[in-house]
């Protein structure tokens, strides 16, 4: 039987349409570019790409294909133990569809590849290298897997030129193994985060967590610290969405002012910025964000 809780009025959300909106999709088909926005029918679509006050618009590219060779309970992205091999012009075709495509801040993520030797990291490496050779200005956050923590994999992502090392740590330490893939850890993914800092202390590092999963208050509070003392600079807050009847159920939807709460306890933590929100998803807004409270 699956019963679910009531979708409170806050989380109803429009996709938007509209000219402008039309006009850049249209654009994207044309460059063969497909966004993470779009396939995720992201709600924040109209707000992130619009760039706000800065101008400054965000999107989210997937690399590396769509099956992913790990299966956390949380996500609704297929999985295989031998996804279809990379395409070797990837990097380069990406970089110039993003250069046309004129986007201020492009996320650069993928599905987890443990099948491939480098998990993938020498492909993100060439993608920024790529990006950063059309256009240095384009600000690049890669938002990656653990590479089970392999230094060599991190050290090819910390030092390709990127502005922004992301790695989600998703939920708190006592509910990680009932919601990501056995392969993943909460202190793995602390401990990739912060060899990345180590590696080039330049980065801005990120991390985001999921909420309304039945985590306390207190192991919320908990993994903000942990982050912290792993050194990462910024920090996402939202709301967890169930995506299909076989995935994890939502065991609350967290309140407006509760994400708010949780913001403020960021920012006295000491973090660059925070988004907290039940919309929030670890690319909100993200350079706005960068841009008011890094480049400041
Ligand atoms: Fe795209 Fe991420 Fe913004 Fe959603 S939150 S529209 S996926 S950049
Ligand atoms: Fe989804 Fe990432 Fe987990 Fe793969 S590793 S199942 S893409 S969340």
């Amino acid at each position: 039987e699956f019963e679910r809780l009531r979708l409170p009025p806050w989380l109803k959300t429009t996709i938007p349409t509209g000219s402008k909106f039309n006009e850049i999709k249209q654009q994207l088909r044309s460059l063969k570019l497909s966004t993470v926005c779009e396939e995720a029918r992201c709600p924040n679509i109209g707000e992130c790409w619009s760039g706000g006050k800065h101008g400054a618009s965000t999107a989210t590219i997937m690399l590396m294909g769509d099956t992913c060779t790990r299966g956390c309970m949380f996500c609704s992205v297929k999985t295989s133990r031998n996804p279809p091999p990379l395409d070797p012009e990837e990097p380069r075709n990406t970089a110039h569809a993003i250069n046309q495509w004129g986007v201020g801040y492009i996320v650069l993520t993928s599905v987890d590849r443990d099948d491939l030797p480098d998990g993938g990291s020498l492909h993100f490496a060439e993608t920024v290298k790529e990006i950063k050779k059309l256009n240095k200005d384009i600000l690049v956050e890669c938002l990656v897997p653990d590479f089970r923590a392999a230094r060599g994999c991190v050290a090819r992502v910390a030092t390709s030129g990127l502005d922004v090392f992301a790695h989600n740590v998703e939920t708190v330490e006592r509910l990680t193994p009932f919601v990501r893939d056995p392969r993943a850890g909460y202190r793995q993914t602390l401990k990739v985060l912060q060899m990345a800092k180590e590696i080039n202390p330049d980065l801005i590092t990120k991390s985001s967590i999921m909420l309304g999963l039945g985590e306390t208050d207190a192991q919320v509070e908990q993994t903000m610290k942990d982050l912290r003392e792993a050194g990462v600079d910024c920090v996402t807050l939202g709301q967890y969405m169930q995506p299909t009847k076989k995935h994890l159920k939502v065991f609350e939807y967290v309140t407006p002012a509760r994400f708010q709460q949780w913001e403020a306890r960021g920012r006295q933590l000491g973090f660059l910025y925070v988004a907290s929100g039940a919309l929030v998803r670890s690319s909100y807004r993200a350079g706005e964000f960068f841009i008011s409270a890094v480049l400041r």
